[in-house]
């Protein structure tokens, strides 16, 4: 089989295939799903001189260039015994010495970004320095040092049976086997050798990374359980799925295939999303971060809806629930709140890291999906993150990048030194070597224009060359000429951003012609000849973008964020990024009096030829250009009409770090503590406040309070009082991770605030002492139309995407399409949990609905939070019917769980619904196994093609069937006693294997094909 494939690429002649990115071309063919558009290669498009893009690319290159490979390879050649007088760079350089990985990875995209023969005879001197390190020194795939090499021979001989959950289960796992981060530091190193043969063509590097590869299978193979498996995959580990699945696309071998699936994170991360979970909040993000690209590379290779539906899901999350109007994500290394972006304002905003995965996992999405949303994405972050990184003052040898942004309103960036060489500066070697990446895509047939970025595109297979020129987006006018035609005959389209509003002016040859927008897509046609131009005037425009407070928002010119200058940097720090100070403490937002739905009434540009603005008092330039100011990327609209338009969301609020004007009785301390001002309230004290309710008369107000969220039970904490009426008491809140404050919300009942214009708020504190972030009074249309907690909500208990095969009630539809359970409600005879972190904004009443069938009447109990209430499911033998029980919910997160009073003759339970009383918005919760996991089973053949072996999880025994395609049962095992079919005996086709429960319910199902 092996050896048709290798004659099929020679087959096909080399001009024949469409010029696409560097991979494909490379790759066996054992794709499963086509891309719909292909980036064109880095080595096909060459940035032209003029551009921002071009002259940071230059100082990359000069940058690169500066660096001396023997310095940040010196670690490996000592090892292999090759005689060098080099000395490690600084920070973490001289600890771990992995940057090399990544300096490889840069130098080849900078090859191919701009021909430099140098930056490739580099690589490939370092390539032949590891290959013989590798081969002489049997190093296997090991180049790491600062872990001994009796460690490595420890490692290799692990079975990972030594896993244990650490810092309270929280992320990181205490895993003697996997030896905590090594693969992280590794897959850095592997990375950079694929990319010599992705992008500088170093043939010896393809061999190299493939024993790196069966190194890394040999581990993976030792590792006796899919169960340790998993949870080794909880420590930071990079993209080794990912590296797995390039070896199997490389190579053709199944066996990287097969580890590639078994370093897919699937019981914590992949299951979980395909339900429509929140897998992010507050997790390291770059321990997640990378196996997004997993996911996305294991559905592109073998086409698992799964890997789909979990990729496409958690794309979802991070860019419309924690991404910030700068592209980047997440502070302290860590994802926050869903729709809390304000929250990230610290110190240590948005690791560049993680934008570097996310734009890697984007370009992918876009080319399977082909949806331009993806692309928007990537046009904000490149502009407003990754060129923000790097100083273009800065030659140093540290290179002048961020690690973090500092985003606290009017502190100033902060870029690494010379003794830093962090995780950031390892992938910033990338990021500013590879602009062209994504500027040109192609089908079959067409072009597509994806970024306006001043270039030339060549591409070999059709002889079409073009070059775009153009300013944007300081100019609208965007031109693409064809230098030569070629034998190009397609479609060209250009991406039209989803902010982009107005008409956009399309000249062929100077002639006008019809501007046809599709799906985000403007669309010319041909027939085209040599010297033919067409011409684009795009409608740029300042805007607002929101945020999740009615009065603060950030502003975009096209797809640039301009930010005000607040005054030059005076104290640039360039530090140990983990060493910024924790204290220091935020400053206001620039008060903008102007308006926000338009702020071209009081923002003026200054000149056409640069992208500055003068209004409110600043001048606004682009946030990439703010490289030793201070500013802000929010500002706050203070104009009349906006102070008004916001009370009536938040009619009111405390001044956390010390206010003054709300008749304050009590007693209280303030401070500050990861870059927030609190207010502390001791046990047994309490504050008082007047505080003003809504200028639109007797509406719903609640009390919304920011506090403390490291404690698991919050009960009895404090007492909220309004007009001396106890209107609520802290309740139970599941334990939030550092770094994340959780919101609480209280019901005022209405009889209280009606005919009056303020009331006094008090906090009463119990017997033990809490610390508020906010406080602040806030009506039912905050609640319905902004505030994050309750649009979250929506989507934590619907999964975000259900395909239509899943949303069906399970009963009935057991097919055999569709592997294992996800997104489906699995029935079985134990506890189910409904909903876990429910998180209810409003306490009241709600409404829980059964959907049921059985033939006996059957009694459960539901039990919120630890109290226990009774409910029937009357006999409905031939029917689905439902039943429907009404809960006293708290403010708060919330656990609900359905457990059977009855013991035999169970019925089968459909879905479970939610809804507050009085309201169409119902909550459907996810059915799962007690543990809040739903029973899973993954099948493989055994490599002598003896039999198919089952791995389940999530359920201590079952039935295994074995049917055939015309649903013949072929087989049959109990489980756990027996988990492998003899499939000898059985002619070759596609088989389904069916987990059940000893009382026939259906748990999980899986396709396999015999050969
Ligand atoms: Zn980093």
């Amino acid at each position: 089989m092996l050896k048709k494939r290798f004659l099929l690429v020679i087959l096909i002649p080399f001009s024949l295939l469409v010029s696409a990115e560097e991979y494909d071309n490379l790759w066996q063919p054992v794709r499963v799903v086509e891309k719909k558009w292909k980036a064109c290669c880095l080595s096909d498009v060459r940035l032209t001189d003029g551009s921002y893009f071009k002259q940071m690319q230059d100082l990359h290159r000069n940058y690169l260039l500066s660096l001396d490979p023997e310095r940040l390879l010196n670690n490996v050649m000592r090892a292999g015994g090759i005689a060098t007088s080099a000395t490690n760079y600084g920070g973490w350089q001289h600890n771990n010495g992995n940057g090399f990985g990544n300096y490889m990875s840069g130098c080849s995209m900078m090859y191919a970004a701009t021909g430099d023969e140098t930056l490739r005879d580099r690589v490939a001197w370092m390539i032949d320095i590891i290959e013989r390190c590798q081969r002489e020194e049997n190093l296997g795939g090991w180049f790491h040092f600062s872990r001994s090499k009796a460690f490595y021979n420890q490692l290799m001989a692990a079975k990972g049976e030594n896993c244990t959950p650490v810092n309270n289960g929280e992320d990181f796992y205490n895993n003697s086997d996997m030896a905590g981060m090594v693969f992280y530091q590794l897959h850095r190193i592997y990375y950079g050798i694929r990319d010599a043969y992705y992008y500088a063509h170093i043939d010896k590097a393809l061999d190299v990374f493939l024993k790196c590869m069966e190194w890394a299978c040999t581990w993976t193979d030792n590792i006796s359980s899919d169960a340790s498996m998993q949870m080794a995959l909880e420590t930071e580990h990079g993209g080794m799925a990912e590296l797995f699945m390039d070896a199997y696309a490389l190579s053709g071998e199944e066996k990287f295939l097969r580890a590639g699936q078994r370093w897919t994170h699937t019981l914590n991360f992949r299951d979980r999303l395909c339900r429509g979970e929140n897998v992010l909040m507050s997790r390291h993000a770059n321990v997640y971060d990378p196996k997004f690209i997993g996911l996305v590379r294991g559905y592109e290779l073998t086409g698992d809806e799964r890997d789909s539906l979990a990729a496409r899901n958690v794309w979802d999350y991070v860019v419309d629930w924690h991404v910030l109007p700068m592209g980047g994500h997440g502070r302290w290394e860590r994802y926050g709140q869903p729709g809390r972006q304000l929250d990230e304002l610290a110190n240590t905003s948005t690791e560049t890291c993680c934008t570097n995965n996310m734009l890697r996992f984007t370009k992918a999405m876009f080319s399977l999906y082909g949806d331009t949303r993806y692309m928007d994405f990537y046009e904000r972050a490149l502009y407003n993150h990754i060129l923000a990184s790097k100083d273009p003052n800065n030659t140093s040898v540290g290179g002048g990048f961020c690690y973090f942004q500092s985003l606290l309103p009017g502190m100033h960036r902060q870029y690494m030194d010379d003794s830093s060489f962090y995780c950031c500066w390892e992938t910033a070697l990338e990021n500013h070597s590879k602009y062209g990446e994504a500027i040109y895509f192609r089908n079959d047939n067409d072009l597509l224009v994806n970024l306006f970025i001043p270039s030339k595109l060549t591409c070999a297979d059709n002889g079409m060359r073009i070059t775009m020129t153009g300013d944007y987006p300081t100019d609208q006018r965007v031109t693409l000429t064809f230098d030569a035609v070629g034998s190009f005959t397609g479609k060209i389209y250009f991406r039209v951003p989803q902010w982009m509003h107005g008409d956009i002016v399309v000249t062929h040859n100077g002639s006008q012609i019809a501007a046809n927008v599709s799906q985000g897509l403007l669309c010319v046609e041909g027939p085209w000849a040599d010297g033919d131009e067409v011409a684009l005037e795009l409608p740029l425009a300042l805007r607002c973008e929101p945020s999740e407070e009615p009065d603060v928002a950030s502003i975009f010119f096209g797809p640039v964020l301009l930010c005000p200058n607040m005054g030059a940097s005076t104290d640039d720090y360039t530090g140990n990024p983990w060493q910024q100070s924790t204290s220091l403490a935020p400053r206001e937002f620039p008060n903008i009096d102007g308006s926000m739905s338009d702020p071209s009434q009081w923002l003026t540009r200054r000149s056409q030829r640069q992208l500055t603005f003068r209004g409110g008092g600043y001048l606004f330039q682009p946030f990439y250009k703010c490289n030793h100011l201070t500013t802000s990327i929010y500002q706050r609209f203070v104009a009349a009409d906006e102070v008004q338009r916001a009370r009536v969301y938040i009619p009111d609020r405390i001044k956390i770090s010390g206010d003054t004007g709300h008749d304050y009785t009590g007693s209280s301390t303030t401070g500050v503590i990861y870059n927030r001002d609190y207010l502390e309230v001791a046990e047994g004290q309490s504050v008082s406040y007047t505080m003003q309710l809504s200028p639109e008369g007797d509406v719903q107000h609640y009390l919304m309070l920011q506090h403390d969220g490291w404690q698991t039970d919050l009960v009895g904490y404090y007492s909220v009082y309004v007009d001396d009426v106890l209107i609520g008491e802290s309740g139970p809140c599941e334990r939030m991770q550092q770094f994340t404050f959780p919101h609480a919300y209280y019901n005022i009942p209405q009889d209280i605030t009606q005919g009056k214009s303020s009331v006094r708020v008090t906090l009463q504190q119990g017997d033990r002492p809490m610390r508020y972030f906010d406080i602040a009074l806030v009506t039912e249309r905050y609640v319905d139309e902004m505030c994050p907690e309750s649009l979250w909500q929506l989507h934590q208990g619907f999964p975000l995407r259900l395909e239509a095969e899943d949303a069906q009630p399970h009963g009935d539809n057991r097919t055999f399409d569709g592997t294992s359970s996800a997104g489906a409600y699995v029935a079985a005879p134990t506890t189910y949990l409904l909903y876990r972190d429910l998180y209810i904004p409003v306490a009241g009443d709600y409404q829980l609905e059964i959907c049921h069938r059985g033939p006996r009447m059957a009694r459960y109990a539901i039990i919120v939070n630890g109290e226990q209430q009774t409910v029937i499911l009357p006999a409905s033998s031939d029917a689905w019917s439902t039943t429907q029980a009404t809960l006293h919910l708290e403010a708060g997160f919330n656990t609900i769980r359905l457990t059977p009073v009855t013991t035999s003759n169970l019925p089968d339970i459909d879905y479970v619904e939610l809804s507050r009383i009085g309201d169409d918005t119902a909550i459907r919760g996810v059915a799962t196994s007690a543990d809040g996991v739903l029973p899973r089973l993954t099948v493989h053949t055994l490599t002598d093609g003896s039999g198919v072996q089952c791995n389940v999880s999530g359920c201590e025994r079952g039935i295994l069937r074995l049917y055939n395609a015309n649903g013949a049962e072929c087989a049959m095992l109990r489980y756990p006693e027996f988990d492998t079919f003899a499939t000898t005996q059985l002619p070759e086709g596609v088989y389904v294997v069916c987990l059940t429960s000893y009382t026939g319910q259906h748990l999980a199902s899986c396709k396999i094909s015999i050969r």
